[in-house]
Order: C-alpha cells, then structure tokens, then sequence
C-alpha cells in the first residue's frame, strides 16, 4: 500500500548538521580534521558541569524529574522571574517546536526573516501553518516590514537575535518599535541562542517585555557557550500563561537528567562562561582581519560566527576546505559561515582557506 504523506511533509528537506568531524576524517582519510561549522564553544562544557555527570550516573534507571525543579529554580532567580515563567527543552530547538505546535492551527501564519535559523520553517511547515518570508535588509532583520507582515493570522513573530546564519544583531530600539506595533495575538519569539556572546550596549531587554507580560519568548540554550550541545537542553522564560500552554503539549521528560545536572552546575560557573566569551572576541576579531586582508568582508557579528560572502560559488570553497580537513558551513550560494574556534584552529581554517584560494 502507497504510503500517504501530507504535501507540506513531502516538501520538507531534511535538516542537513554540520558535518561530525568523524565523518569527514572517515570519508576522506583525512587526520586531524577540525569543525567549525556548528557555533559549539571550542573550549568544551565548563569542568564543574563535567563533573557532576558522574554523580547521575547511579539513577540513570529512574526517570529525569520531569518539573526540573532545581534547574528551574535556578534559572528563575538568575533573571528575576519565577519558576513557572520557565520551559525547558530537549535543545531550544523543541521549544521551538512546541510554541509551533501549541500556537498554530493549519493555514496559520508565522513571520520570520528571509536568511534565519533554518528550524522556523520546517517547524511551522510541518505544522501545517504558512511560513511569511521577510528578506533581511542589509544583513539584519528588517522589523518594520515584519511587522507589516503581521495579520490576523499571524501567531509567531521569530526574532533571532543574533541572528543565524548572518551573526547580525537587531538594536533595543528597534525592538522596542517592533513591539508598539505587535498585537496581542502574535507571540513575539526572540531566539537569543547566542545571547552570552553579544558585547554590544544597545542589544535589546527582550525579558522586559515578558515581565511587562506581554506576548513574547525568550529562548537560551546550554548549547552554544555553555558548550553542552550533546547533552541537548535548551529553555524559555515568557508568562505563565504561555508556559501553562506550552506544558500541555511538552513530553513530560524532554529534559534528560545528565542535562538538567549539568546544565545546573554551568550556570553556576560564571568564570568558564566569561573566558569563553573572551577568547570568543579576540578571536574573532583576528579572523575578521585576516579575512579582510584577504579581501573578504564578513557581516557585523555580535555571535561566535562570522558570515562572509567568497565572491563565487560558497560550496566549491566549502568542499575544498573539507579536502584541506576543515568543516565549515556553506548556507546559500556565495556565503559561508564559520565558526569561531581555538586559535590554532583559526588559523589552520586561514591557511587552508589562503591555499584554496590560491589554487583558484
Ligand atoms: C544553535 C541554535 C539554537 C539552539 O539549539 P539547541 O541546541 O536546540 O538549544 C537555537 N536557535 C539558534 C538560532 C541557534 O543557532
């Protein structure tokens, strides 16, 4: 018997992850590959979060407290707000998944930027719903015109903020008109994956208008500079009306025990999270000069990325610096991203990047 698939199922295209450096070095017979096509932090997790891993290890045959009420807990006090203001995730990836599910009906419509994180619309394609497609202006989410996107039948606005793959940045003001103009029946999502990263003073109070209780999400995740993106945890701090929702359709255990210890322990270590940002800037301001010396001119990046256009085809130099044992990411056409890493890996990622250009 035929299988019978939905129209909007058969036209997804599978989430294509940065290449696992295993892969590469097993494909190619290339040693020593490095990746920096995932945002991961290349220093790892914090050694406290490694740590506790093995107390948990003992009631791996009990199920994970399904209310996380200790990481909750925690969570809430860091950012003054209470404990029911906060979901968690398997990655902030479900979250994302389950504000789609929760909010959206068929035919219902979600904005969100042209160039984006590539999970809004196959969460909102999948739900059946209709993805509004906003071209970014100059590298950056054009919130004007997302708002005028807005109608009736709008439930989600995403905000991804810095934005992926772009590393750009949408300023408080123009959120703050952004937000002016939003009805109330559109939940705003600010997807600030990259948060811990951003340095600059005008990056928006996203968490303010969710203690104005207004209609909006923040989503943060253990994944990018908590450097936990295996344990998959991820979480949201919006109203308690929205949470109360979005529990109704959440798997009672989507956040593992392994995580939810783990995630406690690096929240608490400021000092790893604060090198990482460190070494996160230094570093990226060596490659973007570099770059530049090379006659590149990448995207503003408030994140652990830079953005850049290579002037012909992004996948010809992508492969060819997968032959060189360097994983990046090729998007669409003429961009590549890359990942900000270890020093040494930055500059094995320019060297192999100065030899492929100049092979031509
Ligand atoms: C990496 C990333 C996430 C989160 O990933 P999880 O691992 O699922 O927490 C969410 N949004 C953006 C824009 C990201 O780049």
């Amino acid at each position: 018997m035929p299988l019978k698939v939905h129209p909007d199922i058969a036209s997804l295209v599978p989430y294509l992850p940065g290449k696992p450096i295993e892969e590469l070095e097993r494909e190619l017979g290339i040693p020593r590959a490095i990746k920096l096509a995932s945002n991961e932090n290349p220093l790892g997790p914090s050694p406290k979060a490694l740590a506790v891993l093995t107390e948990v290890t003992g009631t791996l045959n009990r199920y994970p407290d399904g209310g996380a009420h200790r990481l909750r807990r925690a969570l809430a006090d860091r950012y003054k707000v209470t404990p029911d203001q906060v979901i968690l995730g398997n990655g902030s990836d479900e979250i994302i998944g389950l504000l789609v599910r929760t909010f959206l009906s068929p035919g219902d419509e979600a904005v969100m930027a042209d160039q984006t994180f590539v999970i809004y619309k196959m969460e909102v394609t999948a739900a059946h719903g209709v993805p509004v497609i906003v071209p970014l202006q100059a590298g950056r989410h054009d919130l004007p015109a997302m708002a005028k996107a807005v109608t009736p039948k709008t439930r989600l606005l995403f905000v991804c903020n810095p934005n992926n793959p772009t590393g750009t940045m949408v300023a408080a003001e123009d959120v703050a008109a952004l937000m002016a103009q939003v009805p109330d029946h559109v939940v705003v999502v600010f997807d600030e994956a990259y948060y811990e990263y951003v340095v600059s003073r005008d990056f928006p109070d996203s968490l303010g208008y969710v203690k104005q209780n207004r209609n909006a999400i923040v989503l943060r995740t253990f994944s990018k500079i908590y450097g936990l993106a295996g344990l998959r945890i991820g979480y949201g701090l919006t109203t308690p009306e929205i949470t109360g929702y979005l529990n109704r359709v959440r798997p009672p255990f989507n956040a593992n025990s392994l995580a939810q210890r783990a995630a406690l322990a690096a929240l608490g270590d400021e000092e790893h999270v604060a090198r990482s940002r460190a070494l996160n800037q230094a570093e990226m301001s060596r490659v973007r000069t570099e770059l530049g010396s090379l006659g590149f001119q990448p995207l503003p990046s408030e994140a652990n990325f830079l953005y850049f256009d290579v002037g012909r085809s992004g996948r010809e130099i992508f492969e060819a610096l997968l032959r060189e044992g360097v994983i990046v990411r090729h998007i669409e056409g003429r961009m590549l991203r890359v990942t900000i890493g270890l020093p040494e890996e930055n500059t094995r990622f320019l060297q192999a990047l100065k030899d492929v250009l100049q092979r031509g």
